[in-house]
């Protein structure tokens, strides 16, 4: 939980995490669980796991024995792009959970607007036939929503399979899998205040699957190993905890401190605004600030943001998000990605605005009202 002077402002690289997620996670963790005993500990276990199962497919429309549990997001991606023998391709702005899974894949453009280039994706598509697609529902660092089902009736027409990284979307959009039309989908946890290291991969029955993980027979013979229970009944209690109300006060939120960054500082620019975004992301641009020195300033001030990318190393790279839609470099090294979520409070947003305002070294010239 970020301690009461700092203020959290990163929420698409993980939400800090809920109370009501805690304390679901305790009370799975008291009791010894195996789900795969037989004797009445085993089959409480078990019985919450399949609860939990149940849940997760209700978000998302789909049936539970579609759901598969995984360590998160990156394993569910992996899972997807390793299940399909033949060629695939993948939009440009892909996690790099997606992007470098399969080297050989074709990259589908993307639009300066942020959104993948359809057009160019069909002529691709119908050119290459590729055996599976890959195109996220939200990108994590500009929210630019995806257009996944009209891609699903490009790929349904070449008879390709359709995998969707829906991380970012699931707690800020409805995700239905079958108005998507999605053969595989890809959730993660920790993005909506569960645990790090739980997700799930939505398979449909009838498309192709390898397993990652060989040994028992757990999660229907598809990911042998012991499931990680506190986890699960975690990820379970995190989407029941989700509401369309939090979700409108983050857009608020999010609409107001958008309208004051532009009153205080009309050279920014909300990156990806021409298009429909996840609620809760800006990736703002203030020309001539480097996107490092913005981050710093603003985490000497207590207020933790992202930019796009950084390098294993520690230095910040520019994203390949940016790059992929072909923003000018100028711009593209002074964007920072701000992210609200489930515990964002208008103060918050105050602080922030108080920080930027230094770093723009505008606030005797235009005060910030929000
Ligand atoms: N996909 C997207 C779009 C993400 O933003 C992330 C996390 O940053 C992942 C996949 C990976 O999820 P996890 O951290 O659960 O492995």
């Amino acid at each position: 939980m970020p301690s009461l002077d700092q203020v959290y402002l990163d929420y698409n690289a993980t939400a800090p995490i809920r109370p009501g997620v805690v304390a679901a996670m305790a009370e799975a963790m008291q009791l010894p669980s195996n789900p795969s005993s037989v004797h009445g500990f085993g089959r409480a276990a078990r019985r919450m796991i399949e609860r939990c199962r149940q849940v997760v497919a209700d978000a998302v429309g789909a049936r539970p024995g579609e759901v598969m549990f995984t360590s998160g997001g990156t394993e569910a991606n992996n899972i997807a792009l390793g299940s399909v023998p033949g060629p695939v391709a993948i939009s440009g702005i892909e996690h790099p959970s997606v992007l470098n899974v399969r080297h050989d894949a074709t990259i589908l453009p993307v639009a300066e607007s942020g959104v993948l280039d359809l057009d160019e994706a069909q002529a691709i598509i119908e050119r290459e036939c590729p055996a599976l697609v890959s195109l996220m529902l939200a990108n994590n660092e500009t929210g630019c929503l995806q257009p996944v089902s009209e891609l699903a009736k490009i790929t349904r027409a070449c008879g390709a399979l359709l995998h969707v990284d829906a991380v970012q979307g699931l707690g800020k959009l409805t995700v239905d899998r079958d108005a998507i039309d999605a053969d595989y989908l890809s959730l993660s946890a920790h993005k909506i205040g569960g645990p790090q290291g739980i997700g799930a991969l939505i398979v449909r029955e009838d498309v192709p699957f390898r397993p990652a993980l060989m040994g028992g027979a757990q999660e229907n013979r598809r990911r042998a190993g012991t499931e990680n229970v506190a986890g699960i009944a975690g990820f379970a209690e995190a989407i029941e905890a989700i509401s369309a109300s939090e979700i409108e006060r983050v857009r608020a939120l999010r609409e107001l401190l958008e309208k004051a960054v532009l009153h205080c500082t009309p050279s920014a620019r909300v990156i990806g605004s021409a298009v429909e975004r996840l609620p809760n992301t800006v990736a703002l641009a203030l020309p001539g600030v480097r996107h490092e020195t913005q981050l710093m300033r603003l985490d000497l001030d207590g207020i933790a943001v992202s930019t796009g990318s950084a390098c294993s190393s520690g230095k910040v790279a520019v994203s390949h998000v940016l790059r992929a839609m072909d923003l000018p470099v100028e711009l593209a090294e002074s964007t920072i990605r701000i992210s609200l979520g489930w515990q964002t409070s208008e103060d918050d947003i105050k602080r922030f605005l108080e920080s930027w305002s230094k770093l723009a070294g505008l606030v005797s010239r235009a005060p910030i009202t929000t």
